[in-house]
């Protein structure tokens, strides 16, 4: 079997392997190529150290992004390659970083301290493949599987629990029986890791094309993961929300909001605020989250454009199917609604339909001169916003001046 390489991975392989290194393609490319997928990134792994590295690549652009843990990231016509040197980790005390490592000349070291065993697969041109934990069977039977005794790679490292989680659901395998069994004894290890590694993992998870049937495989665990959810994931409510996610858009405000939803907007909020989603996917799912329960209908669509903005709104329709057909309502129905008010909202776009108060043809001087002050500015602007998208005032200067007028009198 001959794998493609793009060009600068080839010859980064190919200058290592001429200075006298042994050098690989590893991980996820390799997994990828062997499922018949598009790598999307190409890790490389080495048996030079660092500093041979350094040397080998000195005409080139090199980052230091972690030689501490062997790792030197080299640019080759414009492609950034993390190259890493074989290693072997020491012992773990914290249940997240090895307390040491330890560079090795073999791959099969290295083959053996990563996490599954579609993950601990290497290529050489000049070797071919390596894969001594059974990667490639384990790619053709379609199952995820630990390197070595689970229970003890999952003390090691508790972020493992919920990688097993994504990987099954992204690549459709489910979980190996004994992985799956450690998944959920070792599940309070994911007390140890950070929320930001959970989060991304999280949304790895939710992005998968079974996010679903693993969220619906293993609540224990996802609870362990993201406390917030603890008593949704124990009762009736759950398989619904799973049902959601599977049918939500593959964007992961909607994938979140599919899966916070029934926890209703406080509680949706603290739980994106303990696992520190970034901000603008906190806003963009929170605004999901609230507006859930207004079905967006061609009637509203402009109110509703005004309310959650554009690209938003389109999630919102679509998510609002989601959980209707994740309630058991007929799934055409809810597809035929939605595409009603999907086909109004790309028309109010193409109209270019005023739905903010930068869109409003009258501004906050306007309003000064009719003698409001200060708040009553921004209020009054938001009243005039309200009655523009609901059809009410034309969205034109003296209509919305003299409808000012009017309701300041009122
Ligand atoms: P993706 O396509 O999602 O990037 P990937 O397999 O490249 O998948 P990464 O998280 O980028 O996943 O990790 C790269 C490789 O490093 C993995 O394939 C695996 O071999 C190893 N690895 C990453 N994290 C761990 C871990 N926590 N424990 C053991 N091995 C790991
Ligand atoms: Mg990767």
């Amino acid at each position: 079997m001959r794998f493609e390489l793009p060009q600068p991975v080839a010859r980064a392989l190919e200058m290592l392997e001429e200075a006298g290194f042994a050098s690989y393609a590893v991980g996820g490319c390799v997994r990828d190529w062997v499922l018949g997928a598009a790598p999307h990134d190409y890790d490389i792994c080495t048996a030079a150290s660092p500093a041979d590295m350094q040397r080998v690549f000195r005409a080139e652009r090199t980052v230091e992004t972690g030689v501490q843990h062997g790792t030197l990231t080299v640019i080759l016509s414009g492609m950034p390659l993390e190259i890493t040197t074989f290693r072997v980790d020491g012992a773990y005390s914290d249940g997240r970083h090895p307390d040491s490592v330890r560079f090795t000349d073999r791959v099969e070291e290295d083959l053996s301290r990563r996490d599954f065993t579609v993950n601990a697969m290497a290529y050489s041109p000049l070797r071919g493949i390596v894969d001594p934990f059974g990667g490639q069977e384990d790619c053709r039977r379609g199952i995820i599987r630990c390197v070595g005794e689970a229970e003890a790679r999952f003390s090691e490292d508790g972020l493992r629990i919920l990688r097993a989680l994504r990987f099954s659901a992204r690549l459709g395998f489910p979980i190996e029986e004994k992985t799956a069994r450690a998944v959920r004894v070792r599940r309070d290890q994911l007390k140890a890791i950070s929320r930001e590694r959970i989060a991304a993992e999280m949304g790895g998870l939710l992005l998968g094309k079974d996010a679903g049937q693993v969220l619906a495989g293993y609540p224990e665990v996802i609870a362990a993961a993201v406390p917030g959810l603890t008593e949704l994931t124990q009762g009736p409510a759950w398989t619904r929300a799973c049902c959601r996610v599977d049918a939500s858009p593959g964007e992961e405000a909607a994938r979140w909001a599919a899966l916070l939803m029934d926890l209703g907007r406080d509680a949706a909020r603290a739980a994106m605020k303990e696992l520190k989603l970034s901000n603008s996917l906190q806003e963009r799912t929170a605004a999901l989250v609230a507006n859930a329960p207004v079905r967006v209908t061609p009637g509203n669509a402009w109110e509703m454009l005004a309310r959650v903005g554009s690209e938003c709104l389109e999630s919102l329709i679509a998510l609002q199917r989601a959980d209707r057909i994740a309630a058991g309502e007929d799934p055409d129905a809810a597809g035929r609604d939605a595409a009603l008010a999907e086909e109004r909202r790309r028309e109010l776009l193409r109209e270019h339909a005023c739905h903010s108060l930068r869109d409003l043809a009258v501004n906050g001087r306007d309003l000064s001169a009719l003698g409001l002050r200060g708040p009553g500015i921004g209020q009054m602007l938001d009243r005039l916003l309200l009655q523009v998208v609901r059809g009410e005032t034309p969205n034109e200067r003296d209509a919305l001046l003299a409808r000012a007028r009017e309701l300041l009198n009122a």
